[in-house]
């Protein structure tokens, strides 16, 4: 059975292998009798799973040794509120506004701090990103928050700034949850990034965060314990019950992403040279056409989530119709921002990509 190309911005398709050996270990996980979702998280099945989750991410995403891994709750939108709790001492915080997901962040953080916003990209509609010797950076901000990859505007950033050559001394705090495990990440320029697995990692239901440890032992008073990164920190993530299902499929994704070759290079190198010929395809076939668009600056365009247009709108139920009967399924753009939106994370194929091109040219050619 092949399986329809599911292009959801969230949660999104998973690996087929991941999903069948899942299901293989369903009833019984490697003899032991029980689903993993029937297991102590305590208990040394768990703790092997956990262990073994965390060491494939540090190595697959290169962490160096002076960041803890933590694998927390409440996705995205806690960690907007988990980050100033724990991260701004009273202080104020510095903003880069690109989407609707950093935008989110800023409006949450000012519960919980004095928040400046040091660049905005609303006047252009989020479709160029600005360039950080334009951002107003300020010498007392407790940290610097950005969205590096705007999963429903598809703006990414495609290096991350050097705060230190912009004169600020801040942390840089990255909201990677959508293209987390895509490209590697230069943590000499980070002091915390987080993300919802959903994206590209696994289930909804576990967030990913990466700090670096002088930032621990630091939140407010009021900030909730099982909120507090260092507490979760000490607890190796089982302060409390951790979501001990999606932490094993997350897992197994990690050991998927540990196979992947393309030429020379592997892991997560070799998922870059995969995502970075899916999104040529793709925005190479919408260029190329006079019945699509694509509205964001060529130099920021996002690897992963794609967001297009019919020139001609009134066609837009006649596309997704045409497109589900194909196996293409959840096109549909954000509502935000309308017409299409094709998500191309990790656990797409190529083949999907190229599903899509096929489709696309034969609709125009049907409309045009
Ligand atoms: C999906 C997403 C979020 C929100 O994640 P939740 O798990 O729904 O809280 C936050 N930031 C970005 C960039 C996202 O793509």
């Amino acid at each position: 059975m092949t399986r329809p190309f599911n292009f959801s911005a969230g949660p999104a398709n998973l690996p087929e292998e991941v999903l069948q050996q899942a299901a293989g270990e369903m009833l019984d996980w490697h003899g032991s009798g029980m689903s993993v979702m029937e297991m102590s998280h305590r208990g040394k099945e768990f703790i092997s799973i956990y262990e073994a989750a965390e060491a494939d991410f540090r190595e697959l995403m290169a962490i160096p040794s002076n960041f803890k891994i933590l694998f927390m709750q409440g996705g995205g939108l806690a960690e907007n509120a988990i980050v100033p709790l724990n991260l701004s001492r009273g202080r104020s915080a510095d903003f880069v506004v690109t989407g609707s997901w950093s935008d989110k962040s800023q409006k949450e953080a000012r519960k919980y701090c004095d928040v400046r916003i040091a660049a905005s990209n609303a006047d252009n509609g989020h479709t160029l990103l600005p360039s950080p010797s334009s951002w107003a950076l300020r010498q007392d901000a407790a940290y610097v928050h950005l969205c590096t990859n705007e999963t429903i505007n598809g703006v990414e950033f495609q290096s991350l700034p050097d705060l230190k050559a912009l004169g600020s001394d801040a942390p840089l705090v990255i909201d990677f949850s959508s293209h987390v495990a895509s490209r590697p990440v230069d943590w000499s320029r980070v002091g915390l990034a987080f993300g919802g697995a959903q994206k590209n990692l696994g289930p909804a239901g576990v967030t990913l965060v990466v700090i670096r440890e002088d930032l621990l032992g630091h939140a407010l008073p009021i900030c909730p314990s099982a909120f507090d990164y260092k507490t979760v920190a000490d607890n190796q993530s089982m302060y409390n019950t951790p979501p001990t299902y999606a932490i094993y499929i997350a897992g197994l994704t990690f050991q998927w992403l540990k196979r992947q070759k393309e030429g020379d290079a592997s892991g997560i190198a070799a998922m870059e040279k995969r995502n970075l010929a899916k999104a040529e395809m793709l925005y190479k076939a919408i260029d190329a056409s006079q019945f699509y668009l694509n509205k964001i600056g060529k130099d920021c365009r996002s690897r992963m989530n794609v967001p297009f247009f019919l020139r001609d709108e009134s066609r837009n139920e006649a596309f997704l119709a045409g497109a589900r009967s194909r196996g293409l399924l959840q096109l549909k753009g954000h509502k935000s921002v309308g017409g299409m939106r094709a998500s191309i994370y990790n656990a797409m194929p190529m083949a999907g990509v190229q599903a899509l091109v096929a489709y696309m040219r034969e609709f125009e050619q049907k409309h045009a």
